[in-house]
C-alpha cells in the first residue's frame, strides 16, 4: 500500500468548561474537564489511518505524560509510530481550552513541536524517499516544513500542504507544494484576496497556480470546496448535513484527500471522498473523536445516494 508521511505536531487539548471568565488573581469553579488527543499534524495522520492509508508520523513530543499518551493514541489508531522524535528539555504541546456559553478562550504551548528541527527531518530521508506523499502543516517552526518539502521533492514524493494556522509564505515554499488544502481565512491570509463568495475562492486558486501550485483546494466549510482541475476551476457543494461541531473537518479533508489520491483515485473523486469525510466529520463532537473509518464513509455513501 502507498505510505503516506505525516510531518507535524502533536498536542494535547486540555478542555474544561467555566460559568465566568475569571479576572487576573481571581478562582472560578469550572466543570467537565477533559483532555483529547490533538495538534493538526496528529489529527490528519489520524485521520488518513482511519481510512485505510498506510501512515507514518514524524513530529516531537516530550518524554512527559502527555508525550506517552499521544504517541499511544496514534498507535492505537494503526499510525505508525517508531519515528516519532522525544526531547527531554521541554514540555509536550498542549492547547488550553477555556469554554464559556460555546465561545472558546485557548492558549497554546507548543513546546516540543518547536523543537522538531531540519537536521531530524534530514535524518528522515528515506522514510520521506519511501513515501508516496508528504502531509505538512505550520504548527511546526518554518524551516523545518521546508526542509521536508525540499526533501520530498528530491525524491519526486508529492506534497499536501494544508496551511494551517493561516501564516504567509514565501515564493519559494510554495513552489514546493503539489497540492494545497487552505480554509477560507488561510487562503485570504496566502493571497491577500478576502474570501466571500465562490468567485473570490477562484480567484485565489488562480492566484496560488500562478505560485507553481498545480492543485489548490479551497474548503468552504457548508459552501463546500473550489479547485482547479488543470485549467478548469471547478466548485463542488458540501454533502448536506445537520452540523453539530466542525472542529477537525479540515483536518478529516485532508487525510482523505491524501488517502484518495496515493490509492490512485481521480481528482474529483477524491474530492467527492473527502468532502463526505468533512461532513461526516462536522455530524459529531471533538476532532479526532469525529472522524469515521471507511465503513462509515461507505454506509454514508449509501444513504445519500
Ligand atoms: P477547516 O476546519 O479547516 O476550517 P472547513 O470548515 O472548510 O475546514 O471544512 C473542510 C471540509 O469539510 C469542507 O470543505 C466540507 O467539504 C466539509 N464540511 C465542513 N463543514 C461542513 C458543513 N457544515 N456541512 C457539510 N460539510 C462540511
Amino acid at each position: 500500500m502507498p505510505r503516506i508521511t505525516v510531518i507535524g505536531s502533536l498536542n494535547m487539548d486540555m478542555v474544561i468548561t467555566t460559568p465566568k471568565i475569571p479576572v487576573i488573581g481571581e478562582t472560578v469553579l469550572g466543570s467537565g474537564f477533559a483532555m483529547f488527543p490533538g495538534g493538526k499534524g496528529a489529527n490528519q495522520a489520524v485521520a488518513a489511518a482511519r481510512l485505510g492509508g498506510d501512515v507514518t508520523m514524524i513530529g516531537c513530543v516530550c518524554e512527559d505524560f502527555f508525550g506517552k499518551e499521544l504517541i499511544s493514541n496514534l498507535a492505537n489508531n494503526g499510525v505508525n509510530i517508531s519515528h516519532i522524535q522525544k526531547t527531554d528539555n521541554c514540555a509536550t504541546g498542549v492547547a488550553m481550552i477555556v469554554v464559556k456559553d460555546g465561545d472558546n478562550l485557548i492558549i497554546v504551548d507548543p513546546g516540543a513541536n518547536s523543537k522538531l528541527e531540519e537536521q531530524q527531518i534530514q535524518n528522515m530521508e528515506l522514510i520521506i524517499a519511501e513515501s508516496k506523499m508528504l502531509i505538512i502543516q505550520l504548527e511546526i517552526p518554518q524551516k523545518t516544513v521546508l526542509k521536508a518539502m525540499q526533501l520530498a521533492r528530491k525524491h519526486n514524493v508529492q506534497v499536501l500542504l494544508n496551511p494551517a494556522p493561516a501564516s504567509k509564505l514565501s515564493d519559494e515554499l510554495l513552489a514546493l507544494v503539489d497540492i494545497c488544502t487552505p480554509n477560507e481565512t488561510e487562503c485570504e491570509i496566502l493571497t491577500g484576496i478576502t474570501i466571500k463568495q465562490i468567485k473570490d475562492a477562484e480567484k485565489a486558486v488562480r492566484y496560488l497556480n500562478k505560485k507553481d501550485i498545480p492543485i489548490v483546494i479551497v474548503t468552504m466549510g457548508a459552501k463546500g470546496v473550489v479547485y482547479n482541475q488543470g485549467d478548469k476551476i471547478v466548485h463542488k457543494k458540501a454533502t448536506r448535513v445537520r452540523a453539530v461541531d466542525t472542529t477537525g473537518a479540515g483536518d478529516a479533508f485532508s487525510g482523505a484527500i491524501a488517502v484518495a489520491l496515493t490509492q490512485g483515485v481521480a481528482l474529483a473523486d477524491a474530492i467527492d471522498f473527502a468532502s463526505m469525510v468533512g461532513a461526516i466529520t462536522v455530524t459529531k463532537r471533538g476532532a479526532q473523536a469525529s472522524f469515521p473509518s471507511i465503513e462509515e464513509v461507505r454506509a454514508f455513501k449509501a444513504e445519500i445516494i
